[in-house]
């Protein structure tokens, strides 16, 4: 889950998106929202939290150009602005929820997931296959029971692919999921990462491959290897 952070308080900003990628979450932070305009005109996010007192432009400007820009993207709004005018214009504005600071980082993170979970994303499970088991909550990885110790980016990876099984998954898609526009730059990051996990559930015994589809992507599949290479 690809999450777009704008909020112009650095260590707020940075406090969020530690707590966020901790979670397994993929954050892009911006603070201003030309910033933030141009880093959702660039990549598919899966969500926005979107302070309102902007450097350089009213929050509620960068809330109405992206619901006419990308109006099926979640937003959440994270504001001082406490006042019921502020709350109604923020949600009739097309805000899918609106948190008043002070706010818990718990209680933000749960919010988030609400709203992703409303807008279609696969709600908080446990996905299961070929003796693996990945719970998208806890971000816990087992093989047949034992536990997968996986960095986080392994952990969002295994997620992706799990989500999917038996379907190519381009390696685009996979980048764009996995890595957030500061992390870009490590072009072979992706197929190391796949590498790493390939190594964990080949040491765990799991059935599960990540078979390479050249030039396009991955694809997970159950069964244990057959020796073959890839
Ligand atoms: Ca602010």
């Amino acid at each position: 889950m690809r999450v777009l952070l704008v909020e112009d308080h650095r260590a707020m900003r940075e406090m969020i998106a530690d707590h966020l990628k901790e979670r397994g979450f993929a954050v892009d932070s911006v603070g201003r929202g030309d910033h933030a305009m141009a880093a959702a005109a660039v990549a598919r996010m899966d969500a926005v939290i979107l302070d309102l007192g902007l450097p350089d432009m009213d929050g509620m400007d960068v809330l109405t150009w992206l619901r006419t820009a990308h109006p099926e993207l979640p937003a959440i709004i994270l504001t001082a602005r406490d006042s019921v005018d502020d709350r109604l214009l923020g949600l009739n504005s097309g805000a899918d929820d609106y948190i008043v600071k002070p706010f818990n980082l718990l209680e933000l993170e749960a919010r988030l997931r609400a709203v992703l979970r409303r807008a279609g994303s696969p709600r908080g499970t446990t996905y299961s296959l070929g003796g693996v088991t990945f719970d998208t909550v806890t971000r816990e990885a087992a093989a047949f029971g034992k536990a997968l110790e996986l960095t986080r980016r392994e952990a969002a990876l295994l997620e992706e692919l799990m989500r999917m099984p038996g379907q190519v998954i381009t390696k685009d898609r996979l980048e764009d999921r996995l890595y957030a526009l500061e992390d870009a730059g490590s072009a072979n990051a992706l197929e190391a990462a796949v590498s790493r996990l390939r190594r964990k559930l080949a040491a765990a015994h799991a059935s599960l491959q990540i078979e390479t589809k050249w030039g396009i992507g991955y694809r997970l599949i159950a069964g244990a290897a057959e020796g073959g290479a890839q």
